[in-house]
């Protein structure tokens, strides 16, 4: 019955000379949400707002799913369009469309009229008046309530009659692409994917970088990522995944640097590396699935340690999280059984049995200096060898 879908938005920041770019970028990301969807739709915006309209038949689960991916969206309302066959006609689809949508009828209503066309014969008051009438003759165990009613029917009259009652929470957030650009380093791991997420909510644009370590780490570790990138561009947007090739420089660092910095040594080159990639593809900063305390490598002095080599800013927005928060995040988001898929990590097979907790940023830049003979060489080799894949959703 519903042929068309009201976007609604939240609209705080997006006063003034700004909001046009907010809305285009709105549209343009609903329209890649369709693109999935069986149907054709045509999205507009009509005095301020934004509607999808059906074009053809559609499947109303399907379209709801793909729109609840798009941020910027806060309520996704269910359109049904009248075409106007006089007042009479219209409580009499008001009543239908009751019927259709509430079969109990006990519940309390307001009708909420909008006269956008000026010459329609009733102001909005006579429609809330006239209507909620014809609505009570109809169905006399309906009440009104005008302060809190279980149902807010809303009648728009424009050149047709759009007929809403009903809101699905949309996403929140800003939409993709008003707010620049940021490098994820996105691993096989249930945290990352989150963090990628939680950055492109508000409007950020991912890329993102893949340290692989064959034949340490298998294709099916590669699949995995690649796949992790996909889901999570169901909500981004295309995503340019860099796979970078870290074998030699984790090989190097075994054979040079004491084993309980491994861990942290890896991570250091990993952001230095990212940092550079993200330099060259224009990003504004750096994304990890990092949370104070999670391992070894993110105590305060670990993270410390690693962030020191970056001169971006490097966001963690999973930080204060705990790890059954994330998880419940990654379910939501639908990346979890993805994630624990057990594929091996380049960083846990070379993981010290003990490494440190509280490394020593002199004694780490001490052993650093084991590596100096050939790490810029393969630091280049690797960012020369990049391989990078487009990553996008299909259904
Ligand atoms: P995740 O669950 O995100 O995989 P993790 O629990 O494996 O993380 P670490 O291995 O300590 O945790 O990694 C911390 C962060 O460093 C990850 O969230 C990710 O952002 C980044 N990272 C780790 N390994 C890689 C890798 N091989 N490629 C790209 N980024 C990585
Ligand atoms: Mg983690």
């Amino acid at each position: 019955m519903f042929t068309a879908f009201l976007i609604k938005y939240a609209e705080i920041g997006v006063k003034g000379k700004n909001r046009y770019l907010f809305e285009d970028a709105l549209v343009q990301q609903i329209k890649y949400a369709l693109k999935r969807c069986e149907g054709e739709f045509k999205v507009h915006k009509t005095q301020g707002r934004i509607y999808v309209d059906a074009l053809t038949a559609f499947d109303f689960d399907e379209t709801v799913d793909n729109l609840k991916t798009v941020f910027g969206i806060s309520g996704i309302c269910p359109v049904v369009y009248v075409e106007d066959e006089g007042f009479e006609k219209l409580c009499e689809r008001v009543v239908q469309y009751i019927d259709d949508v509430y079969p109990d009828k006990n519940k309390t209503f307001k009708i909420m009229a909008r006269r956008a066309r000026k010459n329609y014969p009733l102001d909005s008051m006579e429609i809330n008046r006239e209507m909620g009438g014809a609505v009570l003759d109809a169905y006399p165990e309906m009440k009104v309530d005008v302060h809190k009613p279980d149902i807010e029917l809303n009648i728009e009259v424009r050149e047709k009659i759009y007929i809403y009652s009903e809101m699905i929470p949309g996403p929140g957030g800003m939409p993709i692409g008003t707010a620049g650009k940021a490098m994820l380093l996105l691993s096989g791991g249930i945290d990352s994917p989150v963090a990628g997420y939680m950055i492109a909510k508000r409007g950020v644009k991912i890329d993102a970088v893949y340290f692989h370590a064959p034949p340490y780490t298998s294709e099916r570790a590669k699949q995995k990522v690649a796949d992790l990138a996909k889901l999570v561009s169901r909500y981004t947007g295309p995503i340019y995944l860099h796979v970078i090739n870290f074998t030699d420089i984790q090989l190097y660092i075994y054979e040079k640097c004491p084993h309980e910095e491994l861990t942290i040594i890896m991570r250091r080159i990993m952001m230095r590396i990212a940092e550079q990639i993200a330099k060259e593809t224009e990003c504004l900063g750096l994304i990890t699935g990092e949370s104070i305390g999670q391992v070894a490598s993110q105590t305060m002095h670990s993270l410390a340690a690693t962030n020191e080599v970056c001169t971006m800013p490097v966001y963690r927005p999973l930080i204060g999280f705990d790890k059954q928060e994330i998880v419940e995040a990654a379910e939501k988001i639908n990346t979890y059984e993805t994630s624990i898929l057990p594929y091996e990590d380049c960083c846990t097979i070379f993981v010290a049995k003990h490494p440190v907790t509280k490394p020593n940023l002199n004694m780490i830049k001490k052993h650093e200096k084991n590596l100096e003979e050939k790490l810029d060489e393969l630091i280049k080799t690797a960012l020369e060898t990049d391989e990078l894949m487009i990553v996008q959703c299909d259904r």
